[in-house]
Parts: C-alpha cells; structure tokens; sequence
C-alpha cells in the first residue's frame, strides 16, 4: 500500500509538475535574454593574448552558480515525481519513517523527515555531511 493518499498523490503531482514548469520557464528566458545579443566566444580570437577581463569572468560565474542551482532543483524535482510514481514519495530516506502531509505538501521535493533533515543539516555544519 503507499505510504501516502491518493488525494495527497494526486497533489504532489500537480506541485512537482509545476515547479518543474516554473523551473524550466526561468532557465529558458533567461537562457533566450543571453544567446540573443551576445556575440559567440571565439576561443582563437585574443590568441597570443592574455586580457581577461574580471568583470566578464564574474558575469558568467555568477550564471553558472545559478544555472548549477537550477539543475539541482530540477534533479530534485524529477527524484520526487519518480518516488511519486514508484510510491516510495513519503518515505524518510533516512529512518524509513513516514514523513507527515503537511511537510510533503510544505516541500514535496523532501526526502527525509524533520529529525533526519536536522540531523543532517547539523552534519553539514560540522563537516560531517555525506558528500553527494
Ligand atoms: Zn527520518
């Protein structure tokens, strides 16, 4: 039997399913505001040259700090649909717990329950996290 109703399924589908969208519609406008009025990077085009601007170099690190935050987002989103669809959604990964509707419904992305998450969170401020 899943852990979860099928009314809260059903809910969490529909949020992972538009958080999903919403994710997607950000990077993609994003993503269209910059490849239209920048000229491509010709690699060979200060060649012998070393006039590397900071300010450009910040630029793109800060895009790609965001750009990585996105893609994490949507990792987390697309493993929550298929725990949706294999039924293991509700489930503390951690202690194998039930985790209560309204953290689901609060963060249907979660994957451990609130003692779990602290425990972790607290790991991760000492140091002693799990590396992914
Ligand atoms: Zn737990």
């Amino acid at each position: 039997m899943p852990p979860i109703s099928p009314q809260l399924h059903e809910e969490l589908g529909k949020r992972l399913h538009k958080s999903r969208d919403d994710v997607l519609a950000t990077v993609r406008a994003r993503t269209a505001g910059d490849t239209d009025d920048r000229p491509a990077i010709a690699p060979n085009a200060h060649m012998g040259q070393n006039d590397d601007a900071p300010a450009g170099e910040m630029l793109s690190h800060n895009e790609e700090h965001l750009a990585e935050h996105e893609t994490n987002l949507l990792h987390e989103i697309d493993a929550a649909i298929g725990r949706l669809d294999s039924g293991a959604i509700g489930i503390c990964e951690s202690c194998g717990r039930e985790i209560p509707e309204a953290r689901l419904l609060a963060t249907p992305t979660v994957r451990t329950c609130i003692a779990c998450q602290e425990r972790i969170e607290h790991d991760q401020r000492t140091g002693r996290g799990p590396s992914m």
